[in-house]
């Protein structure tokens, strides 16, 4: 018996039509997805990451390493740095909370943006409401280095020459507020030792002076002092993370919590941000290029070079990294407020 055709007529067509409705549809959706990234083809011209901190200094090189590595994740559209240094940081934040939401303004700052809130009594901007959160970059240790004729060639040598200059020691940061300030503060404070604090704009001209001999000591990143210790122009006393460093021009340095300072432990770390309110297109756009760029050959070699740490892909998700900062603002609080130190 000849078998029942598979389908009849109008069934195959209703199939069909049913079939079609769906690719159609697909079709559209696709489309219109197509369209709107086009009608969003961020970033059409340049993008400016502000850096709350001057030219030549340990921040300012991350951002403009990082400029050159989101560079290409980004379209290969031009990305500027801008310096709005003043107030340890805040004055570039602030700007940055105050700029269009249009994906065009970026921040990149440092642990200022967690212990500013603990520094400053009126700040002009809201640390976790006027942001979007992009993501982190990098942890970056400081070294505590003094001018190149101070005479004392270990940190116990240090300590004993600021003991004998007590009163007249002059100690450089990047304004109050600032990560050399904090740094400075708990030296200072552990130390039971009060030092002149001259502040500058930023520690690469506070660098400058200091490799004249204008002030005696600082705390700074690594990202700035690593060549500066290599070459032999500045002393190097300690590092002030718990535990010692690999990069092989730091790695002879003792820690300061071995030096005889239990505890002390300041880690400098770099995120990205940029105005509430960005849309949601550019942040995701901002994000998966800084991902990228934390991958790029180039970046990681410098950056490791320069004693930082480039973070995992978890650590650059934007609300693992605002609540990264929360937590900072918690830890940091409390030490600031026992401290007894305001910056404004
Ligand atoms: N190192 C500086 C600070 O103490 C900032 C900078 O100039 O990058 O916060």
């Amino acid at each position: 018996m000849a078998g029942r055709p598979l389908a009849s007529g109008p069934l195959t067509i209703r199939v069909r039509d049913a079939f079609q409705e769906t690719r159609m549809k697909k079709f559209a959706v696709a489309a219109l997805a197509l369209a709107a990234s086009a009608a969003f083809a961020y970033p059409d011209k340049p993008v400016t990451i502000v850096v709350p901190f001057a030219a030549g200094g340990p921040t300012d090189k991350v951002a403009r390493d990082l400029a050159e590595a989101l560079r290409k994740p980004l379209g290969g559209q031009a990305i500027v740095i801008e310096n709005v240094g003043g107030a340890g940081g805040t004055l570039g934040a602030g700007k940055v909370a105050k700029a269009a939401p249009d994906g065009y303004t970026l921040l990149l700052h440092h642990i200022g943006m967690a212990t500013a809130p603990a520094l400053y009594r009126t700040l002009p901007y809201k640390t976790l409401e006027d942001f979007e959160y992009v993501g982190m970059v990098n942890e970056v240790p400081m070294t505590l280095i003094g001018k190149p004729g101070l005479p004392a060639g270990s940190y116990a040598d240090l300590q004993k020459w600021l003991g004998a200059n007590q009163g007249k020691v002059n100690l450089a940061n990047a304004g109050l507020g600032s990560a050399s300030h904090l740094c400075g503060l708990l030296f200072q404070s552990t130390l039971k030792m009060e030092m002149t604090t001259v502040p500058y704009k930023g520690t690469g001209p506070a660098m400058t002076d200091l490799l004249g001999g204008q002030v005696d000591i600082m705390c700074d990143q690594t990202t700035n002092t690593t060549s500066q210790i290599e070459s032999g122009k500045v002393k190097a006393y300690a590092v002030t993370t718990t535990k010692r460093l690999s990069t092989p021009a730091l790695a002879k340095l003792p820690t300061l919590d071995e030096s005889g300072l239990k505890g002390f432990n300041v880690s400098i770390w770099h995120g990205l941000y940029a105005p509430k309110g960005t849309p949601k297109a550019a942040l995701d756009k901002i994000n998966a290029a800084l991902k990228v760029a934390l991958k790029d050959p180039d970046f990681m070699k410098r950056q490791e070079a320069l004693g930082a740490v480039i973070v995992t892909d978890a650590r650059t998700n934007p609300a693992d990294h605002k609540k990264f900062v929360e937590a900072e603002i918690n830890k940091w609080t409390p030490v600031i407020k026992a401290a007894g130190q305001y910056a404004d």
